[in-house]
């Protein structure tokens, strides 16, 4: 009978593999077209066009999926978890056509058809499973860990409404729920056979086991399914496709036979709505905690379903010895989001597995690795004990042991210092007691690394300084990247042409290779070229800017683009109050030698952040009268760019002139917005904070705009900072300050920009924004002098794309092997 089975399964797999060229692709598409989607030559949908040719571009990535598991499988090496709350992936099509190798065929087979190939790639929904840099960075590590063969598997959650999408009405955000999966998810493969169990509420209880030993148990506890879904993660042609697991909840069925039996048939399915209420939304907060026990659940579900999917694959292959789990297994725990995963470890060895707590300690904290990235005290995740005791009873039992054996061994290492270990504790003493969750990150783990040289620093001499001088070899950096893929090779196809035909392509996965463009500076036809791709990429973006902001923006004129979260440590403001000078110097007559600026400035604001919604209302304002003025005419145009996620950021940051990374120094860790900018050979005004200062490093300060105070003298400026009096000693600031609070940006709302105005006048203003004013306004001077001399501009641009090497995510992924993860790359044969 089983041999039936096999036998048949050998059949069903070995159908010969899909041809790449034009004509088969034809084929495919018109297979799926009517066969899968069932439509005929008259359907005038165009999303099955879409989806006809995604699903010709995923059976090729079904081959390769397949032998790449078979590959790991047969090698049975070291595998690393990237465990994330957010993978913010955008659209899939595009970047596997490109890894693929096959975008001129499927142009080709396009054109064939009659179809417009880049028109039908837009129809595809943005999978915007993240909030913003963290998520975005999760998705460029597993783009990178395909590309570079190692066996990584990101595990999240399948939020069913996923970033907000946000309309500007009014100027005012508005937030609409994000329907991704309307139209269904053409990469998405459910696995039913591998559903997990996750317990929720119930209480932990003693009892004997078997040998009559105490042990302990989770009982009474209701239960949740995890159901996951697996995207293929394709490598750049090397025949490597990842997966990325993201579970679903759903209810167990076992209630519905009593309330069932009972005549209670509503009330049974509603209480399936509860459990799915865990992946229904993805929280919309940036930088910032908001302590709602959903959002625990979330954390645990995600962190229970992954863990229980590793020791299932491990159980299945090696049974119950768990002697060399700590060699071949690896989690990386993207922020403190799913750091109760070191206490899910502990629970599930000890009471699933009976390992002695000591046996599961040591190979807990050789298999879990911990990334920070923030320094942000909001962001910093605490939750209630009563909540957490209420919600993971079993699990606040383990971090209560975890917390004991520790504290015990700070009271060895410095006797009788009581003070020490109250700041150690996982346990935050107060009114409420809370759980800290990166300590518990910090204890559990054998790394903890920051994303940017000066974060690493900043945490070992300030956040986590107790716990550096407990381990200091714990502690390390790894610079983020992004994926010259998806932000070069995908988005700037004629950058990308222009740099093929110059230096070949082998940058596409090695990206240092783009130093060879630095001597073709000297090359005025060369120049010439470059000016021209970024005036083509600067048309595109000004078309999209008509359509969904209706302003024109000239080409010819200097892009100036801020784009990410609404946050005011990423200091939005300080950049409208630049505009607002601007305007006030043309409104006087002062533009001789005047640059053209468009100003683009685009992000979402957490629904519950007041501040960072007014500053979105208050671009939006100032938009609305500079555009109008027919003083200002082509000398200035600014827009509020709605709804930015990373499909427009495809579009925009080719674009971009100058890319501002204003942040105040020491708040943003790395940045990562930063990097695609630079790649694209924008220049960066920018703050020495996060890697833009490892930019800098690398392009030289002659190819960079600098200003603002640094990370230092921020702390130093702490208790003696005097905005008022830098405001009314500078005559430039005084009349930008007037011309907000006289209202001239709010003629129909007298007063509505004052919590604005109080907080740039405010001695306590954490940002600094008036500290930096006039560093920045001079050196937006300097940056529009030097755009005016095009040929050195151009220069410019070329050397920072040329220096941009080192921002890579292979890069990124290859520092994180080497030193934390330390696995073999595995090839799959190749068909
Ligand atoms: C890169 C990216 C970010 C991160 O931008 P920062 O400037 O580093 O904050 C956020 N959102 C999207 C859509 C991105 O592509």
């Amino acid at each position: 009978m089983s041999d039936d089975i096999v036998s048949h399964q050998q059949e069903i797999t070995d159908v010969p593999p899909l041809d790449k060229d034009a004509a088969s692709l034809v084929k495919g598409i018109q297979r799926h077209y009517l066969r899968t989607l069932g439509q005929h030559t008259e359907s005038h949908a165009n999303h099955y066009k879409y989806q006809a040719l995604a699903y010709t571009i995923r059976d090729h990535l079904m081959e390769n999926w397949k032998d790449t598991k078979d590959a790991y499988l047969k090698k049975d090496g070291k595998r690393a978890y990237y465990m994330s709350l957010e993978f913010l992936m955008g659209r899939a099509l595009g970047n596997a056509i490109l890894n693929l190798g096959l975008d001129d065929n499927v142009a080709d087979a396009m054109h064939q058809l009659g179809l417009s190939y880049e028109e039908k790639v837009e129809l595809e929904r943005d999978a915007g499973l993240g909030n913003g840099g963290l998520g975005r960075l999760a998705a460029c590590f597993i783009d990178s860990c395909a590309t570079l063969s190692l066996p990584v598997t990101g595990y999240g959650i399948r939020y069913e409404y996923g970033m907000f999408r946000q309309l500007i009405h009014n100027g005012y955000q508005v937030e609409e729920p994000d329907h991704w999966l309307n139209y269904g998810n053409v990469w998405e493969i459910t696995r039913p056979e591998y559903t997990q169990r996750v317990h929720f509420g119930g209480r932990s209880e003693r009892y004997h086991d078997d040998q009559g030993k105490v042990r302990m148990r989770w009982t009474d506890t209701q239960d949740v399914l995890a159901i996951p879904y697996d995207t293929p993660i394709p490598g750049y042609k090397n025949h490597t496709v990842n997966t990325l697991r993201l579970w679903k909840s759903a209810a167990t069925d076992e209630f519905d036979l009593s309330e069932f039996n009972a005549g209670d048939y509503t009330e049974a399915v509603s209480a399936k709505n509860h459990a799915e209420d865990i992946s229904m939304v993805l929280y919309p907060n940036d930088a910032s905690e908001n302590g709602k026990e959903l959002r625990l659940r979330q954390q645990y579900f995600l962190a229970s379903a992954s863990i229980k999917d590793v020791l299932r694959q491990w159980t299945r292959e090696h049974g119950e010895d768990f002697s060399t789990f700590a060699d071949k297994n690896v989690f990386q725990l993207n922020d403190t989001h799913p750091t109760v995963s070191v206490a899910e470890l502990m629970r599930l060895l000890m009471d699933e597995y009976r390992l002695e707590w000591d046996d599961a300690w040591a190979i807990t904290t050789k298999t879990m690795a911990y990334t920070n990235h923030t320094l942000l005290p909001e962001a910093l995740e605490r939750w209630p004990v009563h909540l957490f005791g209420r919600l993971l009873p079993r699990l606040l039992d383990i971090i209560y042991g975890i917390n004991a054996q520790f504290l015990s061994k700070v009271a060895e290492k410095w006797p009788g210092d009581v003070e020490r270990q109250r700041r150690m504790s996982i346990i935050e003493e107060g009114d409420v007691q809370q759980v800290r969750m990166a300590y518990l990150a910090i204890i559990g783990s054998f790394s903890v690394n920051g994303v940017a040289q000066l974060h690493s620093d900043l945490l070992v001499e300030g956040l986590f300084k107790d716990f550096y001088d407990m381990w200091p070899e714990k502690f390390n950096n790894k610079t983020n990247g992004v994926t010259q893929r998806r932000w070069m090779a995908w988005c700037n196809k004629p950058l990308s042409s222009l740099i093929n035909n110059t230096i070949g392509d082998a940058w596409i996965t090695d990206l240092q290779q783009l130093r060879k463009l630095a001597p073709s500076i000297e090359n005025a036809e060369f120049r010439k070229q470059w000016a021209d791709c970024k005036r083509e990429n600067k048309v595109r973006l000004a078309k999209l800017v008509k359509s969904t902001c209706g302003v024109d923006f000239a080409p010819d004129a200097m892009f100036d683009v801020q784009v990410k979260r609404i946050h005011e440590y990423k200091r939005q403001l300080l950049n409208v109050l630049h505009v607002i000078h601007l305007y006030d110097r043309i409104k006087r007559g002062d533009t001789e030698n005047w640059t053209p600026r468009c100003v683009l400035i685009g992000g979402k604001a957490a629904p519950g952040y007041y501040m960072a919604k007014q500053i979105i209302k208050l671009v939006s304002n100032v938009a609305d009268v500079v555009n109008h003025d027919p003083a200002v005419g082509d000398k200035l145009k600014v827009v509020f760019f709605p709804n930015y996620r990373v499909s427009a950021m495809e579009v925009i940051c080719p674009a971009a002139d100058l890319s501002e990374q204003i942040s105040t120094a020491g708040k943003e860790a790395s940045g990562t917005g930063n990097m695609k900018f630079m790649m694209n050979g924008a220049l960066t005004i920018g703050t020495l904070d996060g890697a833009n200062i490892e930019i800098r490093e690398e392009v030289g300060d002659e190819n960079f705009f600098l200003f603002g105070l640094t990370a230092e003298e921020v702390e130093k400026s702490r208790g003696h900072y005097d905005p008022n009096a830098i405001i009314a000693s500078d005559e430039d600031f005084l009349r930008v300050m007037n011309l907000l609070e006289c209202g001239h940006f709010s003629q129909f709302e007298p007063g509505l920009f004052a919590g604005i105005c109080g907080a740039i006048r405010s001695c306590n203003d954490p940002w600094l924004v008036a500290a930096d004013f006039r560093s920045y306004v001079d050196a937006q001077q300097r940056a529009a002098e030097a755009y005016r001399d095009q040929e050195s501009w151009v220069k410019m641009s070329i050397l920072n794309t040329a220096y941009s090497g080192k921002f890579s995510t292979d890069r990124t992924m290859e520092d994180y092997n080497r030193e934390i993860w330390k696995l073999q790359s595995i090839r799959p044969a190749s068909a």
